[in-house]
């Protein structure tokens, strides 16, 4: 299908701003660390840092390096078969930094990296664990993690890690994943990480799929069935947006109005949190629905 030429008007970029997101980006500099919210250039940015109507500040950090394993066709993240090693210190170093940082929820994502025998995921693992430890506990922690290639044991490290939120990302329906996601890539896997991380007591497991692929609706609704099946508790629907020419295509720029439906038919399954809309992100607000159902 064609790509229209414009995007529609409920996609537009508000400019960042407020005091709160100043002094969080000011921060960043000093403390070195980079966000995935800047560079991606989510819309959401002013929104997550700045804790909006006394919502949780949350924001997005990348593990691993730069480099990706995978080469998934809506991503602009680089890939290379032999990514550079792991930096050793990056579990401490970014927990110190994160805590000083002073927000109140981290979302960690990371690169693949099948070059790994573990996947990294002692790495991610061992951050988690710093983090919480620098932390007193209280920075909530939702990690963001590949699929391991379904190795259980990898799976199992990080749900033992202290977190709060597991997430790995479906990205799409199952038709369309050999279009969307890597080779190495697919729903039954992704969908065992899901169900495996749940069974070895993580309080809320948590998955993402863009929309605009060229789904069809019910397509959608039994994607969802499925990962409700698996015990998934907080689904994310979001709007594939082209990072460059040189990524697949948007199908379709699916409506508000359609994303509404989206969102009412999941939380009719039961999903304990639903965000549906053009501009969410897997990491738009997560704070928000952390807290306001699980800490009060
Ligand atoms: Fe950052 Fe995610 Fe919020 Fe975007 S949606 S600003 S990537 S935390
Ligand atoms: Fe991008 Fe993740 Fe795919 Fe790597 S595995 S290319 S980081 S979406």
């Amino acid at each position: 299908p064609k790509e229209r030429a414009r995007k529609p008007d409920w996609l537009k970029r508000e400019v960042p701003g407020g005091a709160k997101y100043t002094a969080i980006k000011a921060k960043l500099r000093e403390l070195k660390l980079a966000t995935v919210c800047e560079e991606a250039r989510c819309p959401n940015i002013g929104e997550c840092w700045g804790g909006a109507d006394g919502h949780t500040a949350t924001a997005t950090i990348m593990l691993m390096g730069d480099t990706c394993t995978r080469g998934c066709r809506f991503c602009a993240v680089k890939t290379s078969r032999a990514p550079p090693p792991l930096d050793p210190d990056e579990p401490a170093n970014t927990a110190r930094a994160v805590a000083a940082w002073g927000i109140d929820y981290v979302v960690l994502t990371s690169v693949d990296r099948d070059d790994l025998p573990d996947g990294g995921s002692a790495h991610i693992a061992a951050t988690i664990a710093n983090l919480k430890r620098e932390t007193d506990g209280r920075l909530l922690v939702e990690a963001l993690v590949p699929d391991f290639s379904g190795d259980q044991a990898c799976v199992d490290r990080v749900a033992a890690s202290g977190l709060d939120v597991f997430a790995h990302n479906v990205e799409t329906v199952p038709r369309l994943q050999r279009l969307v996601r890597d080779r190495r890539a697919n729903w039954e896997q992704s969908l065992r990480v899901l169900r495996r991380a749940k069974e070895r007591g993580v309080r809320v497991t948590k998955t993402s799929i863009m929309l605009g692929c060229g789904e069809a609706p019910d397509e959608v609704t039994a994607a969802l069935r499925l990962l409700r099946e698996a015990g998934v508790d907080v689904v994310t629907l979001g709007q594939y947006m082209r990072p460059t020419k040189r990524h697949m295509a948007v199908a379709e720029y699916v409506t508000p109005q359609a994303f509404q439906a989206y969102q009412d038919i999941a939380e009719g399954m039961g999903f304990l949190y639903v965000a549906a809309g053009p501009k969410v992100r897997s990491s738009y607000r997560a704070g928000e629905f952390y807290l306001t159902k699980h800490l009060q």
